[in-house]
């Protein structure tokens, strides 16, 4: 089969790396690069760290809101897709990357694929959610990485076929585990003691678009008792400059730049706690065995919170001191799969070649 791959920001990049492998075993795969990551340290690093195919198409359309970035992306993908002529298009996740490719899919009848299918928060304001629902609606084959992703797909009466493959950061976090572990060249850099720090990220629209929030998540940063390391998104750099908080920021926390997979990994398994309004960084830090308290009121990772290993927090600061002090809990149950999602990706669009 012919696999178009359309991606665009830093978690596809790393998603990437479990299923190209596998998906060119078996199949013809184009990458399309849409562009909406390109910061050389959101996109050229993980290429590069995590050995990726290169793009074979890039379509150079960033900024700007999500509407006219998604109408852009279509603009550009439609024609592309009428010319390559893919018998199926593969998307992952949740940005304007993913509907901008499901749809061009969707208008000319091609099959789509859809990798972590029927994850929810159940927060319709957060553009991630609108643009998951929308794609899993359009998906012939949705992959998904457990079996409650199925049971929200089934509630929803998404008429494609649901089939659990496991988790494909997974994949890409197991096989770096053992390096970083190894390698703490990145906290001797940073003049940081293994246990000793707390790894933060933010980036969510709603944590940082709006000022007050943005504050708030300033205030929150001032309180941490121990030495925070905060890897600044260039969305979350641009908001602190504009509303005139970087200085405080600045004086709160050591900041550095954006950090490839290899170095965060690093990071992220030695630090005491993890804070974050990531998706994929809250699953890293449950496979990492680090604690992880979560800048959000809602998680598509529910089981890390039933396991006690994540307290969601909002932007409240003394919730977060109190989380912070909570101990570690006992018991850590293995959750998310085996490390060989990826594979399972490529097997199952094998299946629908044959339907
Ligand atoms: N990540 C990274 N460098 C950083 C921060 C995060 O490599 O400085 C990785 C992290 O390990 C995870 C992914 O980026 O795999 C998460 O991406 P992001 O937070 O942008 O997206 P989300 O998961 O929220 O969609």
């Amino acid at each position: 089969m012919r696999v178009a791959t359309i991606v665009g920001n830093r978690p596809q990049f790393i998603k990437v790396a479990a299923v190209s492998g596998p998906l060119r075993e078996r199949h013809e795969e184009i990458l399309i690069h849409t562009g909406q990551h390109h910061d050389p340290e959101l996109s050229a690093v993980f290429f590069e760290q995590l050995a990726l195919p290169p793009p074979d198409h890039r379509l150079g359309v960033a900024g700007a809101g999500n509407a006219s970035q998604l109408a852009r992306m279509l603009a550009k993908l439609a024609p592309l897709l009428d010319r390559l002529e893919p018998d199926a298009v593969l998307v992952y996740g949740d940005t304007n990357s993913t509907l901008a490719g499901a749809l061009a899919a969707a208008d000319r009848d091609t099959p789509l694929v859809h990798v972590e299918a029927g994850m929810r928060s159940f927060d319709r304001t957060m553009p991630e959610e609108r643009n998951r629902v929308l794609t899993d609606q359009l998906s012939r084959l949705l992959l998904c990485a457990s079996p409650a992703a199925v049971e929200h797909l089934r509630a929803e009466g998404v008429p494609g076929e649901a089939v659990v493959v496991g988790d494909v950061m997974v994949d890409v976090a197991l096989a770096a585990r053992t390096r970083a572990l190894a390698d703490t060249s990145v906290l001797e850099r940073l003049d940081l003691t293994p246990g000793g720090y707390l790894l933060v990220t933010a980036h969510r629209a709603v944590n940082v678009d709006d000022e007050d929030h943005l504050e708030a998540l300033v205030t929150l940063l001032e309180s941490l008792p121990d030495p925070v390391v905060l890897p600044l998104h260039p969305r979350t750099r641009a908001r602190l400059g504009a509303h005139g908080l970087d200085e405080r920021a600045g004086l709160a926390v050591q900041i550095t730049p954006p950090l490839g997979y290899l170095e965060f990994a690093s990071l992220l398994h030695h630090a005491k706690t993890v804070l974050t309004d990531s998706g994929g960084v809250q699953k890293e830090a449950y496979l990492a065995e680090v604690p992880c308290i979560t800048l959000r009121d809602t998680t598509e990772w529910t089981e890390t919170v039933e396991a006690g290993w994540n307290t969601l927090v909002g932007l409240d600061a003394s919730a977060a001191l109190v989380a912070l002090a909570k101990p570690r809990p006992l018991m850590r149950p293995e959750l998310y799969g085996d490390g060989k999602a990826g594979e399972r990706v490529a097997a199952a669009i094998a299946e629908l070649s044959r339907t």
